[in-house]
């Protein structure tokens, strides 16, 4: 069998890999390129192979890094089934229209100012239909993907849904298992279940975002929440936090939840202002049988994502009428990166008010607003208009969705105990350093280990 390494090779976004095995071939994830905008853009407009020739499509998990370029595919013609978990599915319902909207609205938007602009890569109709080609299959049930290739989802413990996925191929009389680890998540999520490492694998393509670091731990994330929440309220201000509105919002809510029945946060407002947040939670709520039923609030409550100090605000005048209000209050919004979306109007009022608290908790990229307050500039840039940062920044890193270093190697060292032939790991969806230092720790464990760059064909 032979891999074609199309994205997230020797970087973290654009997840896609090629898998060719007896006359059959499967595509493994299409996920949007994200990073500057020219290159990213001449990157997710080159279709990955020509459409005829896949045979099917099986998708790990709902982000827009490995789900993202579907409905191009279909824009393109793909019109065969596309293979996720029921979860997976019904985010990306939500989160794919998202995208074509933003696309759409962003392109409408930079076009009225004369300035160059990417078309849209595809429309709504586009995003609707590629949820169409999707079927959804629970993990742990062994379903045919193409002629001689059959797959198994289990487990990724990264989102709701997301999955590894064993694929068995079937070539000259013999089954190998290649195993596609998908994003790899941690034990110890709120909501989500720790990573199910796959068994039996031949090769292994396998993720590295944080080959090179290690985070903050799940609790200690929990209680530094608590901590913030006082200390804003005693001063009578607000929390902001930037938050995905995919996961990372689902989870904040998750934990507040739980901190609010302990009495170890104050009785302020919560507010969720978001409506792909909404959505999003709806999504959450179709599946209670895949969350981490070891957990206290998840056997206890039936309504996680909703409590007494809990509101959610779709519309926009509900949104603005939250800046005319008075006394401490919670308020999460997306982006996560506070480039776009509603946080960017709290931060325009709120960020010059010592009393008040940014509150960050995810990933933010060079070149964001999101850095520049971590970066703790004395003046911000909204809307155009100079802000002063005066609230006080507070950075909780053990949100993450990603194992990292430690934990990656927990994940191989259990797979390859239960894989008495596994030749070969792959390592993707990584910086070169991050991917580099992990290769090495594994390459010491004894491991076959390599970094392929795109395009780049490897044999199993
Ligand atoms: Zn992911
Ligand atoms: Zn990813």
């Amino acid at each position: 069998m032979e891999i074609e390494f199309v994205g997230a090779a020797r970087e973290v976004t654009g997840s896609c890999h090629i898998v060719r095995v007896a006359g059959s071939t499967v595509v493994l994830d299409c996920g949007l390129f994200q990073g500057r905008r020219r290159e990213s853009s001449e990157k997710n407009t080159q279709l990955p192979i020509p459409i005829g020739e896949i045979d099917a499509i099986v998708l790990s998990h709902a982000h827009i890094d490995h789900a993202g370029r579907l409905p191009y595919l279909v824009r393109h013609g793909y019109e065969k089934t596309i293979w996720s978990t029921p979860a997976t599915r019904d985010l990306c319902a939500v989160m794919l229209a998202d995208s074509a909207h933003i696309q759409e609205k962003d392109a409408e938007f930079l076009s009225r100012r004369g300035k160059e602009h990417a078309e849209p890569l595809y429309s709504m109709r586009h995003a609707t239909r590629t949820i169409e080609l999707t079927v959804g299959v629970p993990y742990h049930r062994t379903f045919d993907v193409a002629p001689g290739v059959r797959a198994t989802f289990v487990d990724a413990g990264h989102i709701l849904g997301s999955a590894s996925v064993m694929l068995d191929c079937l070539e000259g009389g013999k089954t190998r298992r290649l195993v596609f680890s998908g994003d790899i998540g941690r034990s110890g999520l709120p909501i989500i279940r720790d990573p199910e490492p796959p068994e039996g694998a031949d090769g292994i393509i396998m993720e590295s975002t944080y080959g090179n670091r290690t985070h903050e731990s799940v609790e200690g994330a929990r209680a530094r929440l608590a901590a913030v929440i006082r200390a804003t309220a005693a001063r009578g201000g607000r929390i902001l936090i930037p938050a995905f509105a995919v996961g990372r919002t689902q989870e904040l809510v998750y934990d507040l939840h739980v901190l609010a029945s302990e009495g170890a946060i104050p009785t302020i407002p919560i507010y969720i202002d978001s409506p792909l947040a909404i959505d999003t939670t709806s999504v959450f709520e179709l599946h209670p049988d895949v969350f981490d039923h070891g957990e206290d609030l998840v056997r206890k409550v039936r309504n996680l994502f909703r409590f007494e100090l809990l509101h959610y605000t779709r519309d926009v005048e509900e949104s603005k009428a939250l800046s005319r209000m008075h006394g401490p209050m919670v308020i999460i919004a997306a982006s996560g990166m506070a480039e776009s979306g509603r946080i960017l109007h709290h931060l325009a009022q709120g960020a010059s008010n010592p009393q008040n608290t940014i509150l960050i908790v995810g990933f933010q990229a060079e070149h964001t607003l999101g850095r520049r307050i971590v970066e703790r500039r004395p003046v911000l840039s909204i809307f155009g208009d100079d802000v002063p940062l005066r609230a006080q920044v507070e950075i909780i890193n053990g949100y993450s969705a990603h194992a990292d270093r430690n934990e990656l190697g927990t994940w191989i060292d259990c797979v390859r105990e239960h894989s008495p032939r596994l030749e070969q790991v792959w390592l993707v969806h990584g910086e070169p350093p991050a991917q580099d230092e992990l290769a090495t720790a594994l390459a010491a464990k004894g491991l076959k280990v390599g970094c392929p760059a795109p395009r780049e064909r490897r044999e199993l």
